[in-house]
């Protein structure tokens, strides 16, 4: 081929070709357009605090770079930092996690990449419960595992019940997901669902991957509940994958963690020093003072997203069109839309574009979850964005079904 002849054919990977965009990403990138032509566009999308992350853990991060703390640290993270979440898990779990049992990422969604390419062979099963947060499909089918689809149900709360994993077990089951508080709905798994849970992973032999990136998260002075519930016989079937992220406000840093049987960790250790090598040094301090420093802050955004949301919710149930379970956790309202749709405006994603093009409202559709006929709200925003954005989307509502 000449240098000058254009490529025209690229031929993909068989493993890249599986895996979509992410449609939260999209809507960001529709409200940017919007913006850029000088539209008012409220963002209801976001997956991340509005909050700027607290001045004790910024300011632990300048003092790494002042003292130079600016070179390649171990791929697992610095020695006080899996110190720090060995104890964090060793306190909450009543049983001993070692900091070999531990490890520092770039973030939790690295850490969950890393779990799946670390544990599933091609055809191995992954049981994820709908409404599912965006990445946990492609990241199980880039792995070469199967997504296998559970409905958790809606006049349920969403609420995932051991029956609904039992029914979907097969000889391939390897890993079951459980979000909680979950991405999109905001349910919360209890103390009864949990420990059956965790008897039937111990039963079937499958591992429960707790995505607990939202775990300071959870309202109403509930507990964030995990596996251990069950007893201690259940620590070998529980992998944890936190994250710095939402709860400290910590999205740009780039710091999650994992905590499971030592075997994984160092498997999943290799694979990152073959990747990406540690996260980032300076974001290690700054995540070291997060989790062992002044916890108030975190205190308080769960106060505010609390306030938040006891507004938010009555409001969408307010209008034409919109039903609404409670969220028991996370930062996110998840509204059944479903009357709202007919011929004309067949799914959730055309009613989501219809709401960017007709009252300029950024949400994110139902189908990017694995729920078509619903809509994700996000509260992670100020109260003043949040009640002009439901004023908008009513009046906009109130058009479709008057
Ligand atoms: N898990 C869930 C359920 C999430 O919602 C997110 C982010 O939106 C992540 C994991 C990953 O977050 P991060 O990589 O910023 O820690």
């Amino acid at each position: 081929m000449s240098e000058l002849t254009p490529m025209t054919t690229m031929k993909l990977s068989e493993r890249i070709r599986q895996i979509g965009p992410s449609a939260t990403l999209a809507a960001s990138a529709r409200a940017a357009e919007l913006r850029a032509e000088g539209i008012d566009v409220l963002d209801l999308g976001p997956g991340q605090p509005d909050f700027d992350t607290p001045a004790h853990i910024r300011e632990a991060g300048v003092r790494a770079i002042r003292e130079g703390r600016t070179r390649y640290t171990a791929v697992a993270g610095i020695p006080e930092l899996r110190e720090a979440v060995a104890d964090l898990y060793s306190l909450r779990e009543g049983v001993v996690y070692r900091p070999e049992e531990t490890m520092v990422t770039a973030g939790g969604k690295q850490g969950l990449f890393n779990i799946f390419a670390a544990l599933l062979d091609p055809g191995d099963e992954v049981i994820i419960p709908t409404p599912y947060w965006v990445s946990f499909p492609e990241q199980v089918k880039l792995a070469g595992g199967v997504p296998v689809y559970v409905d958790t149900d809606e006049a349920d709360g969403f609420a995932l019940r051991a029956e609904t994993i039992l029914d979907a077990c097969t000889e391939r089951t390897k890993v079951v997901i459980l979000n909680t508080p979950s991405n999109p709905s905001g349910a919360v798994i209890g103390p009864s669902d949990m420990e059956d849970l965790a008897q039937l992973a111990i039963e079937r032999g499958f591992y429960l991957l707790v995505d607990e990136c939202y775990a300071s998260l959870v309202y109403d002075g509930a507990d964030h509940v995990t596996p251990l519930t069950a007893g201690a016989e259940a620590q070998d079937v529980t992998i944890f994958c936190g994250s710095c992220s939402k709860s400290y406000a910590m999205t740009g840093w780039r710091v999650g963690y994992i905590a499971g049987p030592a075997p994984l960790i160092k498997a999943c250790s290799s694979l990152q020093g073959h990747s990406t090598s540690n996260a980032s040094s300076v974001s290690q301090y700054a995540a070291l003072e997060a989790l062992t420093g002044d916890q108030t802050p975190v205190r308080q955004m769960l106060t505010t997203f609390a306030e938040r949301r006891d507004v938010v919710v009555p409001r969408i149930r307010e209008i034409p069109g919109m039903a609404c379970v409670d969220p028991r956790g996370a930062f996110y309202a998840f509204p059944n839309v479903s009357e709202l749709l007919g011929e004309e405006m067949a799914t959730s994603a055309d009613l989501a574009g219809w709401l960017i093009d007709e009252c300029h409202v950024v949400t994110v559709p139902g189908t990017a979850f694995g729920r078509d006929g619903h809509l994700r709200l996000s509260y992670a925003t100020s109260m003043t964005v949040l009640e002009e954005a439901l004023d908008r989307i009513a009046n906009a509502c109130e058009k479709l079904t008057s």
